[in-house]
């Protein structure tokens, strides 16, 4: 089977899937390129019929080649399920929500890494490095342990405790970090070629992205082939919808689907807002943002990586940005529960910004919607992480820590 290329999205440039490079020279952003007219000839959406329902069943639309390299624990083939009570009283033609909750560890960043981790294993690399708001931490934490891989995560200090010991239950070596992702980022970074390990923060490499591209495959195929009218997305790093985005304009260049890609919207919380400011102020590129108030969640991203894409994305499919505050927040988890679904704080999120969305007239009544349900409510819940963990701030104290903890073993 012919492998797949990667493409710049600033320059065009092509290069080699070999070494998993996430960035171009030109500083641009790398995305898988397969041939879809060869793929087009030989699969058929009749064809996937048969084949079970996780992630894979896509397998010829990820970048893994060797089969046997393919790290899984079940990831995707989540439900889709109609709100027909809220349907009612919003109105809207047809509301949705993909419950990515039921993912394995809880959240859609399994997609990411069940990609991400079968292209190292592919290559042999055996210690991973996150760093995360929390739910890609134990994410990396679950696949690489299933992968036989060491992985080291890096979380800020208010990440859900529960959270950080999922990390430590699939035997991470788990960090708390004294700042924001970012400052975690920075020490994943300063430590890779010292540690050699390899760096799966978000777009550093091609994987996550095609992982989470299934998201947008699946719900395609869940829709018989239709694309709805809008999308809304919590948005962090902005990999969900960059995935998403790249996966309907595959299946239209498969001629799997006919109609115009989604609206994308990208939900945030006030306190944690770029892509809503850069929007509002017609920028290129998000703005730096001064203090962050937003709580610990998958959305509190101040300098998201390939922010110029998702602005353009959300620009092209006239979509737009919104932030919800964490009252509306709390609301729409009730509104959620009053339907049977336990929302995530993002999941939440996501409500709560389509009944602003509604309220304003950007959504309307003949419009079909499709939220996305992140991750499970229950990593949410207050748990203090008992023993504590010593909180760093820099990559010369992780190593002063690291240090003792080999003393110690
Ligand atoms: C990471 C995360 C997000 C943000 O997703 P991006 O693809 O990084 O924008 C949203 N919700 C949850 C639960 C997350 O863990
Ligand atoms: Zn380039």
């Amino acid at each position: 089977m012919e492998r797949p290329l990667l493409r710049c999205m600033a320059c065009d440039k092509i290069r080699l899937l070999d070494d998993l490079a996430g960035l171009c020279e030109c500083g641009g952003l790398l995305l898988v390129e397969y041939d879809l007219e060869r793929i087009g000839n030989s699969l058929s959406p009749d064809d996937l019929k048969s084949r079970s329902f996780t992630m894979w069943r896509y397998h010829e639309l990820l970048p893994v080649r060797d089969r046997n390299a393919i790290v899984s624990l079940g990831e995707g083939g989540t439900p889709l399920v109609r709100l027909q009570s809220l349907e009612k009283s919003l109105p809207l033609a047809e509301l949705w929500v993909k419950r990515e909750e039921q993912n394995p560890t809880g959240s859609f960043k399994a997609r990411g890494f069940s990609a991400a981790v079968s292209l190292l294993q592919e290559r042999g690399i055996h210690r991973v490095a996150v760093p995360s708001n929390g739910n890609a931490a134990s994410a990396l934490a679950a696949y690489a342990a299933r992968a036989k891989m060491e992985a080291y995560v890096f979380v800020p200090r208010d990440c859900p405790g529960l959270i950080v010991e999922e990390c430590r239950y699939y035997g991470a070596r788990t960090y708390q970090v004294d700042g924001l992702i970012h400052d975690a980022g920075a020490i994943a970074e300063a430590g890779k070629n010292e540690q050699r390990w390899f760096n799966v923060a978000t777009l550093r490499e091609p994987g996550r992205v095609e992982g989470k591209k299934t998201m947008g495959l699946e719900l395609a195929e869940q829709l018989g082939w239709q694309l709805p009218d809008v999308v809304v997305y919590p948005t962090g790093g902005g990999s969900g919808v960059i995935g998403m985005w790249k996966a309907f304009h595959e299946l239209r260049q498969l001629g799997w689907v006919q109609n115009e890609l989604p609206r994308f919207v990208s939900v945030q919380e006030t306190g944690c807002q770029p892509l809503v400011d850069a929007i509002a102020a017609g920028a290129k590129e998000p703005p730096g943002v001064k203090e962050v108030t937003s709580s610990p969640t998958g959305m509190r991203v101040p300098h998201p990586p390939a922010g110029g894409l998702l602005l353009s994305i959300l620009r092209e499919t006239n979509g737009t940005a919104i932030a919800v505050s964490a009252d509306e927040i709390g609301d729409a988890q009730r509104m959620f529960g009053a339907c049977g679904i336990s929302a995530s704080p993002e999941g939440a999120a996501v409500l709560a910004g389509l009944v602003r969305l509604c309220d304003q007239g950007f959504v309307r009544p003949a419009d079909k919607v499709v939220l996305f349900n992140t991750a499970h409510a229950l990593k949410y819940l207050p748990w203090t992480v008992e023993p504590p963990l010593q909180i760093i701030k820099t990559y010369e104290e992780w190593c002063q820590i690291a240090e003792k903890e080999a003393d110690e073993q």
